[in-house]
C-alpha cells in the first residue's frame, strides 16, 4: 500500500509505510487508549471522538465528510399554531411555543428527517471518495486492538485528516519505529 502524504518531512519516508511488508500482526497489540497515551498524548475520548467524525480515513479526500444523507423517522417538538391554541383553548402565548403535555414534557410527532449516515461499503472504503477507514481491528471480544502497523496507518490519517500536525506525525511514526526495533521487526 502506498500513501499520499500531505505532511513531508525529511524524516518521514516518502511514499511508503515504516512496516510495510513486516507482519507485525501478533504483538505488540494497543487498546484505545495505549494508542491515544503512548503516540499521541490524548485519551481515549479524542480517538472516539475521531471515529465519530470519520477522521481516521486513509487516503481520502480531506474535505469528504464520508456521509451521507438519508432519511429517518425522528421526533419533533409539535409547536402550537393559532389554530390549535383556539381549538384547544390553550393561552394566548403558547402560540409559536412546543406543545406541552399535562406534565409539561413536550409532545412530538415523528418525521422524516434528514440524517447524515457513513458511507462506506464493507471494506470500509469510503463510497465517494475511496479513502480506507484503518484502525477497524478488534479482538475477539469486539474491543478495539492495534498493531504497529495499524498505529503507522492511523497516524498518517490523522495528519491527512488535518487532526493532528507533521510534528505530531513524525513523533508517533518516531515511537513505531523504536518499538518496532525493540520487538526485532526492523
Ligand atoms: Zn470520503
Amino acid at each position: 500500500m502506498t500513501v499520499a502524504h500531505v505532511v513531508t518531512d525529511p524524516a518521514i519516508p516518502a511514499g511508503r509505510f515504516i512496516l510495510e511488508g513486516v507482519n507485525v500482526e501478533k504483538a505488540p497489540l494497543f487498546s484505545v487508549s495505549e494508542l491515544a497515551k503512548v503516540f499521541f498524548g490524548r485519551s481515549s475520548y479524542w480517538v472516539r471522538w475521531l471515529e465519530e467524525q470519520h477522521a481516521i480515513v486513509l487516503d481520502g479526500d480531506p474535505q469528504c465528510s464520508h456521509t451521507k444523507t438519508a432519511k429517518e423517522m425522528r421526533p419533533h417538538p409539535i409547536i402550537v399554531t393559532e389554530a390549535m391554541q383556539k381549538r384547544r383553548k390553550l393561552p394566548a402565548d403558547t402560540v409559536g411555543k412546543p406543545l406541552l403535555d399535562k406534565d409539561g414534557n413536550k409532545v412530538t410527532e415523528e418525521k422524516m428527517t434528514d440524517v447524515q449516515v457513513p458511507y462506506f461499503d464493507t471494506k470500509g472504503k469510503c463510497k465517494r471518495c475511496k479513502g480506507q477507514k484503518v484502525g477497524e481491528r478488534r479482538t475477539a471480544s469486539g474491543a478495539r486492538t492495534y498493531s504497529l502497523a495499524d498505529v503507522e496507518q492511523v497516524a498518517h490519517a490523522l495528519a491527512q485528516a488535518g487532526k493532528i500536525t507533521g510534528t505530531q506525525l513524525r513523533h508517533a511514526l518516531g515511537v513505531v519505529d523504536l518499538e518496532a526495533r525493540i520487538w526485532e521487526y526492523i
